[in-house]
């Protein structure tokens, strides 16, 4: 399996893109940078997006995706979540309003995104890799994905503060190779973490206690790019080789 982080921020400044993870050249986990990264070409080749929430950040490049490809139009490209978050993403960002429902466009039948509502704990198969949405804890529904191929397995946490279900589900996980948690904030900021339903690095720290993976690399991300020198030096403070903090454009093989 190969993962591309295209974008690992919770916002947006020069250099600092929002979250999007390219899996194999054609999944992607969540849409906060597509198209000011990726080619044409390369964004010609997406056909699954998972989104874990519909928070902006996790959405915004998917109306320019669909733009991009529209007169190309060969194929769909499914845009997977679950039904709720499907409705909210109609609702409020492709309402032929906002932007143009491209989930009936150019047809019914054959559109530029088609909406492919999951229920969580199942899982689903997408072009030789398992994915799995688990509901996490944030302030809208989101889910966290837990996703695998033969060989190795990973997980996603998606915008969440403490949470259980998910780390139940990685305990039981074989071959885990990496652990992609998110920390907003700083720890001085920890009461508008708890009230947004995020981390800091202590309450992220206390969080990996619930994992039993002992040495799986963890990879922090969607630091809020104004506090980033604050969170780095508290992660840096645990002196634990373990954790490191996600850079965009980096590039995982397992
Ligand atoms: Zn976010
Ligand atoms: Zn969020």
């Amino acid at each position: 399996m190969k993962i591309r982080i295209l974008g690992c921020y919770g916002g947006k400044l020069p250099k600092y893109r929002t979250c999007s993870f390219l899996i194999n050249d054609s999944l992607l986990i969540d849409a906060g940078a597509i198209a000011a990264v990726l080619n044409l070409r390369e964004q010609l080749k997406i056909r699954h997006i998972l989104v874990s929430h519909a928070h902006l950040d996790h959405i915004k490049d998917i109306p320019f995706l669909a733009d991009n490809i529209f007169f190309e139009n060969t194929h769909s490209v499914n845009v997977i979540s679950t039904h709720r978050i499907i409705e909210q993403m109609r609702k409020h960002l492709l309402n032929n309003l906002i932007w143009p429902d491209f989930t009936i466009m150019p047809t019914k039948k054959a559109p530029i995104l088609k909406a492919k509502p999951i229920r969580v704990g199942r899982e689903i198969k997408l072009d030789g890799i398992t994915v799995k949405a688990i509901k996490v804890n944030h302030t809208v529904e989101t889910v966290g994905y837990i996703i695998r191929d033969g060989k190795s397995a990973f997980v996603y946490s998606g915008d969440t503060g403490p949470t259980e279900r998910l780390w139940k589900e990685v305990n039981k996980i074989k071959n885990l190779k990496a652990i992609f948690i998110e920390t907003s904030f700083p720890d001085g900021m920890s009461r508008t973490a708890e009230a947004s339903r995020h981390f800091t690095p202590v309450t992220m720290k206390r969080e990996l206690k619930k994992i039993n993976h002992s040495h799986v690399p963890i990879y922090v991300y969607h630091l809020k790019p104004q506090y980033i020198k604050a969170i780095q030096k508290e992660i840096k403070a645990f002196r634990d080789p373990n954790i490191t903090i996600l850079a965009p454009e980096t590039i995982f093989k397992f």
